[in-house]
């Protein structure tokens, strides 16, 4: 059942028991009501409604007052984050006044109830601020969750995350990149902690390992020092029918300290026998179930935050400091990021983690004199369209694609540099129309090749265009 009533205060209350398709539904325009009231009893049955009708991603429901049964209380988990409040009575004074305070406040900021389907991570997190923004949480605190993806989460980002809204490497960029424009502001640090470097979940386990065979089935003993005769080794070799006698002089050992002592430990693999004294250390990511070395997982910083009172204004603002194409291309990210990013794949490359090739394509427009132009926010849409799966960035004058070409069993990437050389190629031309008289649009790519220690200079080398681009095309009077 659904059905609009008004409440003594003249709102319309928006009440419904099941699940709904109400965006999608002629029948309810967004206009037709105020507030949301869910009167289901079950919260399993709540929790479904609230997936698609909720103050955060229902077009129609955006930042209004949602309550639901009072019956409900303490039993809707994360659910809560995005519940106004627990009744029976819409007529209640307490009700009433908690509606009018929201609506006020939403009026009062400049909140509507008009916004577009989300399709992007980056408007679903700018829905998601805007939201607490209306409710004057903006204190964004991690909590220690055994189930949640990276074991410190904000329970309202979280909630969003189990529903399938967005990436976590989407949301890491997106709280670095709000910082970094002094739209939050991180207030206390609360935990470094080390993610898979693969899926970025918390939850990996710390293996022990025989550096020789890299098996994990390994044991500690301790080392015994024997000084009469210095001999040193491990404990099993002094033991015979239950005393510690030395394998060397022979001698029955007597006190520790006095003639004896265990200096340190020594591991002995039960696979391949091998003795050392460090293991090797290890994580198995029980998310993703791949194995890294320990140096490989990703430090990441878990502070509270707060919304400044500038990242309040501008998140609001529907022009909010993001430009167009950071906003609606989700591979689109800042160039620091593309380097570290590179950075990370290199070393993975060179260390044998991922076979195959990394390139970087670089995309230039020159004037009539031969200087390159400043970056046009078209160039980089159409880079971000015609590379959906790739990361895109732009610095340098110069616009950026990264591209792994993987190697699979028994094939070259040779086709997929051709295609991503193709591409690259169609991109351009299809850029024409910006250009203006005199000027002319180049392409290039960078492959990685040699070592560890080229890395830097590969880096390097990405910050010049090449005198000699790959293919280019000039203005021309048909094409603008
Ligand atoms: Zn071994
Ligand atoms: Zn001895
Ligand atoms: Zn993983």
């Amino acid at each position: 059942m659904i059905t609009i009533q008004n409440n003594d205060g003249d709102r319309r209350v928006l009440l419904l028991d099941s699940p709904f398709a109400l965006d999608e539904s002629p029948d309810f325009p967004e206009y037709l009501f105020d507030v949301i009231f869910i009167t289901n009893n079950s919260p399993k049955e709540a929790k479904a409604i609230l997936s698609s009708i909720n103050p955060v991603t229902s077009t129609k429901c955006c930042y209004k007052p949602l309550f639901v049964s009072s019956s409900l209380k303490g039993k809707m988990g994360n659910h809560d984050e995005i519940i106004d409040g627990y009744a029976d009575d819409m007529n209640s004074m307490e009700v009433m006044t908690q509606i009018e305070n929201i609506i006020n406040y939403n009026t009062l900021i400049g909140l509507s109830a008009t916004e577009d389907p989300i399709l992007s991570s980056n408007q679903f997190f700018i829905r998601l601020t805007r939201y607490l923004i209306s409710r004057k949480k903006t204190i964004l605190e991690p909590r220690l969750e055994v189930s949640a993806s990276t074991g410190y989460v904000i329970p309202v980002f979280d909630l969003f995350y189990r529903l399938g809204h967005y990436e976590l490497s989407d949301y890491f960029v997106f709280m670095q990149s709000m910082t970094e424009k002094g739209l939050f502001r991180a207030t206390k640090f609360v935990n470094k902690v080390y993610l898979c470097p693969n899926c970025l979940h918390s939850h990996v386990l710390h293996i022990q390992t025989c550096p020789k065979c890299g098996q994990s089935s390994i044991q500690t003993e301790e080392v015994i020092h024997h000084f009469r005769c210095a001999n040193v080794s491990p404990e099993h070799t002094y033991n015979f029918g239950g005393q510690l006698r030395c394998p060397k002089c022979h001698k029955v050992l007597q006190h520790i300290g006095l003639d004896y002592d265990r200096p340190s430990i020594i591991y002995t693999c039960n696979t391949c026998g091998n003795t050392f004294i460090e293991p090797k250390s290890k994580t198995l990511c029980t998310s993703c179930k791949k194995t890294f070395n320990s140096e490989e997982l990703i430090p990441q910083d878990f502070n509270i935050y707060e919304i400044t009172s500038e990242g309040k204004q501008s998140i609001i603002s529907p022009n909010i400091g993001f430009t167009i194409y950071t906003e609606f291309y989700d591979n689109y990210i800042e160039y620091n990021r593309l380097i570290s990013r590179i950075r990370l794949l290199a070393e993975q490359k060179f260390s044998g983690n991922i076979q195959g090739d990394l390139l970087v394509g670089k995309i230039w427009i020159l004037d009539a004199d031969g200087i390159t132009t400043s970056i046009r926010p078209e160039v980089i849409e159409l880079v971000c369209q015609y590379f959906p799966n790739n990361k895109v960035s732009a610095a340098n004058n110069i616009t950026y694609v990264g591209s792994v070409i993987r190697e699979y069993k028994g094939t070259d990437t040779e086709e997929g540099i051709i295609n991503f050389q193709v591409m690259l190629s169609e991109t351009i031309r299809a850029a024409l129309p910006i250009l203006n008289p005199g000027e002319k649009i180049c392409y290039t790519y960078m492959k990685l090749q040699g070592n560890q220690s080229t890395i830097d200079d590969f880096i390097k080398d990405m910050g010049f265009i090449s005198p000699t681009p790959d293919d280019s095309f000039e203005y021309n009077e048909k094409n603008s």
